[in-house]
């Protein structure tokens, strides 16, 4: 599809930021000129993609698009068991409704926000076990999304009992797109089953984790990415799954596993949260072009043109000396908030105010992925203040072309150029319990 976009002036935005309390989740779709809020779900299905929507079966049970689906996904992931839901965080509130009771710990390498929410939600606790060479943005690592064994294994000594099963995020969206080497993957599950303790594979980018693994870790050049991804399932006891992201769907997610007693018991979940176990709350024609994205979105070609756009991108913040998390991830690039506002201070959210202050410049929505997002400890109610701070400029899959990236990267130069003059950032009005990023309301100081 192709649409029109809007560029509006200064004093319109203004305006329009003002009424949208400094929150860009709050802001209309067609206030913004190039929309990097987000990957999920805005992407461009393909002609194929299309195609198959006219095929959709709409029966209640047993309908050909879900049995096309779950072949798709049992031979994409090689697990058994599949079930569809609405969406990623949909799919974790099914699984989680089996799995996770209060007191329990569930580690991770930098749980996805709702992922966290669905632990928190029920009491339980989510630990981050990613490698600290993730929280250093300028360290040119290529794994940077993996998981620290060390920090791992004290999880799981010291919460014997209570670790219903560890989250292996692919790719770690939190700490920027950052892929995981089939080396910790493995290393990961090995260590976890030690413990009898199974993984769970947030799996939203796997598919960019593949192409990383492919072109980054010895051994794998040779290998398709399809290979790869059978592979890096191989020991993992389930998947839940955001179809919005690899899928290349507006809407959609899944949960794959080899455990028929987890089967069993999430389809009694399914059911009155999601719908009947072959829907799941989906359309006959989105399963269909789930099935096909997921095809398509497997493959090289599909994969290298899309990270070599958002590398593109990087290379343009290069040259104008902008720090973000490097190398560049699979589907976005983080710039580092508190290297760019040195000025403003923590508790006025340096990423917040960057992300407020280019969509000013150019009407350029990117995304707070920072302290906003991190929101409050369940306990103390302290903010959290001790992960990165970064401004996500999330990129929509065959959308934009590099020409919008020169925009982008442009628009950011002059935030750059002025960031000395930017010194005080937001306030919190109002914000909810849990997951505040979304509704929270500011103040601009
Ligand atoms: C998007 C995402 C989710 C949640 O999926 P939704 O489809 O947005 O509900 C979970 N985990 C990760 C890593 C994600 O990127």
């Amino acid at each position: 599809m192709v649409e029109a976009i809007h560029l509006s002036t200064r004093e319109e935005r203004e305006q329009w930021l003002k009424e949208a309390h400094y929150n860009v989740f709050q802001l209309k779709a067609e206030q913004v000129y190039i929309d990097l809020l987000t990957d999920s779900g805005t992407g461009a299905m393909s002609d194929r993609q299309w195609s198959v929507m006219m095929l959709g079966d709409e029966s209640y049970a047993g309908a050909t698009s879900f049995y096309k689906f779950e072949a798709m996904v049992q031979r994409i992931f090689g697990m058994p068991y599949v079930i569809p839901t609405h969406q990623g965080r949909a799919a974790e509130n099914v699984l989680f409704s089996l799995l996770v009771k209060e007191g329990d710990v569930v580690p991770g390498n930098a749980h996805f926000d709702t992922t966290k929410g669905h632990i928190e939600a029920r009491k339980a606790k989510a630990i981050d076990v990613t490698c600290d060479e993730a929280h250093d943005t300028q360290a040119e690592v290529p794994f940077k999304g993996n998981v620290s064994l060390e920090k791992l294994e004290k999880v799981l000594t010291e919460n014997k009992g209570k670790v219903p099963f560890m989250v292996l995020t692919v790719t770690n969206n939190t700490v920027g797109g950052q892929p995981v080497s089939m080396r910790n993957i493995k290393d990961t599950c090995d260590l976890c089953h030690q413990y009898g303790v199974p993984v769970v594979m947030d799996s939203a980018r796997f598919a960019e984790n593949a192409y990383f693994i492919k072109t980054r870790e010895e051994g794998y050049a040779d290998k398709s990415i399809k290979e790869i991804a059978l592979e890096m399932y191989a020991q993992a006891d389930a998947a839940t799954m955001s179809a919005k992201k690899d899928a290349i769907v507006n809407m959609g997610g899944f949960i794959a596993t080899r455990r028929k007693e987890w089967f069993d018991g999430a389809k009694m979940f399914c059911i009155p949260m999601e719908g009947y176990v072959t829907y799941g709350g989906l359309n006959g024609r989105d399963l269909n072009a789930i099935a096909q994205g997921l095809d398509e979105n497997t493959e090289f070609d599909m994969l290298d043109t899309r990270i070599r756009q958002v590398r593109h991108l990087a290379e343009r913040l290069d040259e104008y000396g902008i720090p973000y998390q490097r190398p560049a991830g699979g589907h976005a690039i983080f710039v580092d908030a508190d290297k760019v506002l040195t000025h403003v201070p923590k508790e006025e959210f340096p990423a917040q105010t960057l992300t407020c202050e280019l969509y000013l410049e150019a009407g350029v929505r990117g995304c707070e992925i920072g302290y906003m997002l991190a929101d409050r400890d369940p306990v103390t109610r302290e903010n959290r203040f001790g992960g990165l701070d970064l401004l996500r400029l999330a990129i929509p899959r065959r959308v934009y072309t590099d020409n919008h990236m020169d925009v982008v990267a442009a628009a950011l130069k002059n935030v750059y150029d002025r960031r000395e003059t930017v010194t005080r950032g937001v306030a919190i009005e109002w914000e909810a319990p849990l997951m505040r990023h979304f509704t929270v309301q500011l103040r601009r100081l």
